[in-house]
């Protein structure tokens, strides 16, 4: 059996899962990728002497037989971190509707797919366990052009609260992070003016990078938070208090 801390990432490829992963490597955990992109998992996963493996989180199936391989090699899984999330962007009236299910169905029944796969089959065998779900402000806020989006952040931060209730008898907790606007492939692309506006938005006047995603996430996994769960813990220069 794996001694070291077995962390699950998904989405953990690239942007801010392979910076998560990253993270957690490099405080001592086994990172095991998950993602639908294999050949980029792979090599996130073989840099940093883990595991990848290809599943759709929006697949209970694969998640399920993931999962199995997973416990069938490591004896345990201790972290979960469900990262994978995409956009299908267009305002709420011209949105179709399979492209509501479909962002839904990765970013929202996903974090439940995974989450219920590793607790019941290890979290509360071995009586503890963190898992962290990434959220976003658009849950909490709402963004026009983002109605599928933010009701999936929205219903992932309600889930954890839930969660965090049902699992904290048995040792297990569970939070969220919601970033704002985080410096990624995604935000590099935007142009110049729409990049202005972001940031005349942010107290802090900049972009957040991947790396302060990935501590908020190491902190929640650390024996430093262990009274804590249930909680979304915003990571976003300084756009949403209270
Ligand atoms: P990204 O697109 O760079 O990475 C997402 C990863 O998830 C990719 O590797 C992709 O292949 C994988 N993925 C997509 N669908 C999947 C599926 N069905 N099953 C398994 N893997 C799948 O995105 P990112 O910017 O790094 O975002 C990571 C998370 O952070 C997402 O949940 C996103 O919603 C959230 N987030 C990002 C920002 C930001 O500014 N970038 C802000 C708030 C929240």
């Amino acid at each position: 059996m794996n001694q070291k801390k077995t962390a699950v990432i998904t989405g953990g490829a690239r942007g801010i899962g392979k910076c998560i992963a990253e993270r957690l490597a490099s405080e001592g955990c086994k990172a095991v990728i998950i993602d639908v992109d294999e050949q980029a998992a792979s090599e996130t996963a073989a840099a940093l002497g883990g595991d990848a493996y290809s599943a759709d989180v929006s697949d209970d199936s694969s998640v399920s037989e993931t999962v199995d391989r997973i416990i069938e090699k490591d004896g345990k899984i201790d972290i979960l971190v469900n990262n994978a999330g995409v956009t299908r962007d267009s305002l709420f009236m011209r949105m179709s509707e399979e492209d509501f299910r479909r962002v839904l169905d990765i970013n929202l029944t996903g974090v439940f797919n995974f989450s219920r796969n590793v607790v019941r089959k290890s979290m509360i065998k071995n009586r503890q366990g963190c898992v962290v779900n990434i959220a976003s402000i658009v849950g909490i806020i709402g963004n026009p052009g983002q109605a599928n989006y933010s009701a999936s952040k929205a219903g992932v931060i309600a889930l954890t609260k839930t969660m965090a209730k049902e699992l904290a008898p048995r040792n297990i907790r569970v939070n969220a992070v919601a970033p704002g606007f985080i410096r990624t492939r995604m935000t590099d692309k935007l142009p110049e003016k729409v990049k202005q506006d972001f940031l005349s938005a942010i107290p802090m006047g900049r972009l957040g990078e991947p790396g302060e995603v990935a501590g908020a996430v190491s902190f929640l996994v650390s024996d430093n938070s262990g009274y804590i769960t249930g909680q979304t813990l915003v990571v976003d220069g300084g756009m949403v208090t209270g």
